[in-house]
């Protein structure tokens, strides 16, 4: 059976030294969760407070950005090799406010991936509708991420992947998470593409508003294999309770 996965990107939150306090609050709660992958994704100077928190503990830490070179004269970019050299296990491609604040498209997403993998991680694909409309058009607009971002990826490679459906109307301040249903159809929809591609270990987080109330009742849909969370695991106290729900039978691989 799948392992849930359950992590958080804190954006451009928490210097190293909050980072530092986070850690001392939040560890005690995390490192007896044994039946999940916990996964924490700093910003770039908090990142070796990460790895000194977290060395000696199964959870993971990693970055939420990369450059598709592994060197260069790129000023202010970060390389794989970097991040592969401060202990990242998983790199975050694709969000929202990278498509929106810096133009990201799915070629330069499709060559972070693949620097990425180079270095031996795991890509976290973030895809999701950016408007809320039907279904049908909701599912089209994921796929056609999908395919632009892993398209050409091996299915071995494929595997290593994590996506995370990250409906951009349900995710930051003002907004909720989106209703069960919706999320529980677009995750049986990108997870039929996925195992048209034979990648059934590839996992699908659920991104979007979760808090400790409705993460329980998210992580037991079947087809969401995690959680990723953005503003409410700004408290450690609130991600100890989201990584602790209780989540069930999980679906096999
Ligand atoms: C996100 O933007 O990836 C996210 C999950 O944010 P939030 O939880 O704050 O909606």
């Amino acid at each position: 059976m799948t392992r849930p996965l359950i992590g958080t990107s804190w954006k451009m939150n928490l210097t190293p030294s909050q980072a530092t306090l986070w850690f001392e609050s939040a560890i005690p709660g995390l490192t007896g969760l044994h039946d999940r992958d916990l996964f924490v994704l700093p910003p770039f100077p908090s990142i070796p407070a990460a790895r000194a928190a977290l060395q000696d503990t199964a959870i993971a830490w990693g970055a939420q950005d990369v450059h598709p070179d592994d060197s260069g004269a790129h000023t202010g970019d970060v390389s794989a090799a970097m991040l592969a050299d401060l202990g990242c296990r998983i790199v975050e491609v694709g969000h929202s406010e990278r498509r929106r604040d810096h133009r990201e498209g799915d070629r330069l997403i499709a060559a972070k991936i693949t620097a990425i993998r180079r270095w031996g991680m795991r890509p976290l694909l973030c895809v999701g509708e950016p408007t809320r409309r039907p279904l049908d058009a909701a599912i089209h607009v994921v796929q056609r991420e999908l395919r632009g971002a892993l398209g050409a990826l091996p299915v071995n490679e494929l595997d290593q992947v994590i996506v995370a459906y990250e409906p951009v109307w349900a995710i930051g301040v003002g907004a909720q998470a989106a209703p069960l249903d919706h999320i529980e159809t677009m995750h049986a929809a990108i997870r039929a593409w996925l195992d048209r591609r034979g990648a059934a270990a590839t996992p699908v987080l659920y991104g979007g508003s979760v808090d400790p109330e409705n993460a329980g009742p998210i992580a037991r849909l079947q087809h969401v294999d995690g959680l990723f969370v953005g503003r409410s695991a700004l408290d450690p106290a609130a991600f100890v309770r989201i990584a602790s729900v209780a989540v069930g039978e999980r679906r096999g691989t």
